[in-house]
């Protein structure tokens, strides 16, 4: 059987983007790579659905989080994040790192954070300089209302509103300037259909500011320094060329799909998922459901299934990660997926259930799903 890859990262590539990729490599201060920069720079405002720069780092989606925090923090402020997941506990880690207070909000993994939970973690720690949630938390499935959490919180909370969205983007409705929020991050190796490698970075006015006010230690990831250059089309230091090239094409993609019509994809690609894999029996896990990402409780003879699929059926998907090892599987449909891709995985699912001896009609996931996919979708 063809391998296929079903992970929240590295996503599959698009073969436009691949042979972009493939073309021989230019130089970076070249006319030739300006234009591409300038096509990418307007591709990104048009995905984060804002008029700020969206600065290209050559970094993971990691790097991408720690220059957030490093260019809008100063020693001496204090974050809140959410612990609802090994992404959001990210936030905390790479504060403290740096010496800066980290405050968290715990919330069982596989649940999201409520917005009244975020009000009685800022009213106990009002001199907290930023909030940091995630959109999308890939290690439990689960989606965060990041919309209505900056809604809520605005009108008293003068800090700013950080958020990962490193599944997120591409994936969930994410309108940067709409919602009034102050960073957002993701990476090359998610939704943007590229191999790992590169990370964004938007920031608000208010954000910029606190940039200009910043003492944390930075050099590499100065943004500053980035935009500058990005206001003269160029990169401070050698950008990841190959991949900026492969982006151009994934976000003409994007464009020529329509963002809202990205979005709508993703939401019932996650529907179709969750109705054929409840049809076979399996429980999703984590409500609510993001759409970039399909957690799903792991089946009696569990190791075996895994094993299974990956081995007979040439299915990758990802394993649960810490506390979830053992419990759950995810299925990504984050980027370049359709509707097939998603009968393709259920009927590989379904095979390797039947095999460990799971009993279920079959075909039973494969008409949940096709029927799911007739069901109109509306985002949000
Ligand atoms: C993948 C991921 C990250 C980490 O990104 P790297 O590219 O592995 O550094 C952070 N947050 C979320 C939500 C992710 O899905």
């Amino acid at each position: 059987m063809k391998p296929r890859l079903f992970t929240p990262g590295p996503t599959p590539v698009p073969e436009s983007a691949t042979l972009r990729m493939a073309k021989p490599i230019i130089h970076h201060r070249t006319p030739e790579f300006q234009n591409v920069l300038r096509d990418v720079a307007s591709g990104l405002q048009y995905l984060f659905c804002t008029s700020q720069p969206v600065l290209t780092i050559t970094a993971s989606g990691t790097g991408a989080m720690e220059a957030a925090l490093v260019n809008i923090l100063s020693p001496g402020d204090e974050i809140l994040y959410v612990n609802g997941g090994r992404f959001g506990e990210r936030w905390g880690a790479i504060a403290r790192a740096y010496g800066v207070a980290a405050h968290e909000v715990t919330v069982p993994w596989g649940e999201a954070v409520t917005i009244e939970q975020i009000m009685a973690a800022l009213a106990a720690h009002p001199t907290a300089t930023a909030l940091c949630l995630t959109h999308s938390e890939t290690s439990t499935g689960v989606f965060t209302d990041v919309r209505a959490i900056a809604e809520a919180v605005r009108p008293s909370f003068g800090g700013l509103i950080a958020v990962d969205g490193i599944t997120a983007v591409g994936a969930h409705e994410l309108r940067f300037d709409d919602w009034d929020i102050d960073v957002v991050v993701t990476g090359s190796q998610k939704g943007l259909m590229i191999p790992p490698g590169l990370a964004f970075i938007a920031l608000s006015a208010r954000a910029w500011d606190a940039c200009r006010r910043s003492a944390l230690p930075k050099f590499y990831f100065d943004l500053l320094e980035a935009r500058e250059a990005y206001e003269r089309n160029d990169t401070p230091w050698t950008p990841a060329i190959t991949l900026v090239c492969g982006l151009a094409e994934t976000l003409r993609m994007i464009r020529e799909e329509g963002i809202e019509a990205v979005w709508q994809r993703h939401a019932l690609l996650a529907a179709a998922l969750r109705a054929g894999v409840s049809a076979l029996g399996l429980q999703p896990y984590g409500s609510p459901p993001s759409h970039a990402i399909t957690a799903i409780a792991l089946p009696a003879r569990g190791d075996e299934f895994m094993t299974l699929l990956k081995d007979r059926y040439h299915v990758t998907v990802a394993a649960g990660q810490d506390e979830l090892k053992g419990r759950i599987f995810r299925v990504a449909h984050l980027g370049y997926y359709d509707e097939a891709d998603m009968l393709a995985v259920l009927y590989c699912i379904e095979r390797a259930l039947a095999d460990v001896g799971h009993d279920h009609a079959p075909g039973a996931g494969l008409a949940a799903a096709r029927l799911a996919l007739q069901e109109p979708i509306r985002v949000p």
